[in-house]
């Protein structure tokens, strides 16, 4: 990499020289993203993963620019909008530039007749949703993060939503995307309901991780948010009972919006009741009066049939209402010694049970509380996400105790044969596993990388690539 000053220098003769940031303090809070370990590591001063400059863009315009030169002066660049990631996909491994585009001025447009958004790429979420519940429209997308992410953020990490079951992820729900690529040409993905002309090249895109470009607009589905919604909550005998009730409605085609069953450990801290001695599982349903009707007496008969007893709407709606708070793991991070992660990975139906009783197992002896549950259901199996909580001597052994959870993890699903990743992505968390969760197919994942990127300027250390 050449000298920095004269980086900079440039930078600042291809974009507003303001918009080219060096203070110590700036480079320091862009070591970070949301990965509990980052968030320790900050908290003691390590910036291990640190860039040379930022560029905080205010137009997808001088983005090509500054690709251009990245490419000529073998600087890596690493894309950042929100830095909600919670596996340190933002993070700049190799140093180089960030190209910060949360400041890029957000605009959407609504087509009702086709039922899709247009979006700029930094548009927040949250106030996505905002403005399209207000024209009585909804996203269907609602990832915990929300309010704390962007929409190409979404589509760069394979996102999905607590509403999955019934919208789909982030895969489901792209129906166009324009993205700059690292050599600069400007490519359009179009909206179109489908195309049959070789590979659906949306999905190129589609959890690239700033890989394989810059996502600077996107086109999403909408849904009808003005319809009526069903809630209850059901204790249940046994985890095998309620995933049985996941599996059995899906194999039925059934599409409830909510879909969220706990194992005893976690049901206990949802419920704040530390008598609650079963499983529990929430669903949710939504649509035209006839079908959710339909759809709860279908659901109600295949829980009473395993075993399950409603407990009521209320606990359902109380997760509703506080279902972006993450504020447990952040306060238990926030003290010294205190470490809190969050580990999704993904299973078929005939290997999740061991998968969660090894799980269980593997990380039960490295925190204090292992909580589980399942919450993204398809016909062919569903996640499984873990949340570990504990207390070790300071904040170095803290680090310590979270990359000992994530390799204890790592082995066990490598093991069974299982996902890895659900929809946090890879980032620096799983970027050693990555050839190995891939296996044979990474080899296509490196080609698309050398002749879209053939500089190897973006998000390199990644993927494994
Ligand atoms: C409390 C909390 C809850 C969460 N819940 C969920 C959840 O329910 N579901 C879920 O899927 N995730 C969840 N996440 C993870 C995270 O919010 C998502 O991964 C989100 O999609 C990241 O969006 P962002 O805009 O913050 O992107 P960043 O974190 O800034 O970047 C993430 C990655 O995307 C790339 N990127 C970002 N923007 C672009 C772009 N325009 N073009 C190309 N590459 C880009 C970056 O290079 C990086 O590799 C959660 C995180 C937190 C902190």
């Amino acid at each position: 990499m050449p000298e920095i000053s004269e980086v900079v220098a440039e930078l600042r003769s291809i974009v507003s020289p303001s918009a080219v940031l060096t203070d110590d303090d700036i480079l320091d809070a862009y070591s970070h993203d949301t990965w509990p370990l980052s968030t320790k590591q900050a908290g003691l001063g390590i910036h291990e993963t640190r860039p040379d400059v930022v560029v905080r863009i205010e137009s997808f315009d001088d983005a090509a620019a500054v690709f251009a030169l990245a490419s000529t002066r073998s600087i890596p660049v690493t894309i950042r909008a929100l830095a909600s990631s919670v596996t340190g996909q933002p993070l700049p491994v190799q140093g180089g530039i960030i190209l910060d585009v949360s400041a890029v001025p957000a605009q959407y447009s609504v087509n009702r007749t086709n039922m899709t958004v247009t979006a700029t790429a930094s548009f927040n979420g949250g106030e996505l949703e905002r403005l399209l519940e207000e024209e009585r429209l909804t996203l269907g997308h609602s990832p915990q993060s929300l309010h704390r992410s962007t929409v190409g953020g979404w589509v760069s990490t394979l996102a999905t939503g607590q509403f999955s079951s019934k919208y789909g992820g982030i895969e489901d729900l792209l129906v166009g995307c324009t993205v700059i690529l690292a050599t600069g040409e400007t490519v359009e993905l179009k909206a179109n309901p489908r195309a049959a002309m070789g590979p659906d090249l949306r999905q190129v895109f589609i959890g690239a991780e700033g890989t394989l470009g810059l996502v600077t607009s996107v086109t999403l589905k909408v849904f009808r948010h003005d319809l009526p919604t069903e809630l209850e909550a059901f204790s249940m005998p046994d985890v095998q009972s309620g995933l049985d009730v996941l599996r059995e409605q899906s194999i039925l085609g059934l599409s409830p919006f909510l879909l969220r069953f706990y194992d005893n450990f976690e049901a206990r801290h949802v419920l704040g009741d530390e008598e609650f001695s079963t499983p529990l599982l929430f669903i949710g349903v939504r649509g035209p009066q006839e079908m959710i009707d339909a759809e709860l007496a279908i659901l109600r008969r295949l829980i009473a049939e395993r075993g399950g007893e409603s407990i009521g709407s209320a606990p359902v709606e109380r997760w509703m209402a506080n279902r972006f708070d993450f504020s447990s793991v952040e306060n238990r991070l926030a003290e010294n010694g205190g470490f809190a992660e969050t580990i999704e990975v993904a299973h078929n139906w005939d290997g999740i049970v061991p998968l969660y009783e090894d799980l269980r197992r593997a990380l039960s002896p490295l925190a204090e509380d292992v909580y589980s549950h399942w919450s993204h259901v398809y016909p062919q199996g569903t996640s499984l996400y873990v949340i570990l909580k504990g207390h070790a001597e300071d904040d170095p052994a803290a680090i310590a105790a979270i990359q000992t959870m994530w390799s204890t993890a790592m082995d066990v699903c490598l093991e069974h044969g299982a996902e890895l990743s659900h929809h946090h992505g890879g980032g620096l968390a799983r970027s050693p596993y990555s050839r190995a969760s891939l296996g044979s197919a990474h080899i296509v994942l490196q080609k698309l990388k050398a002749a879209l990127d053939p500089a190897g300027i973006l998000n390199p250390g990644k993927l494994g690539l």
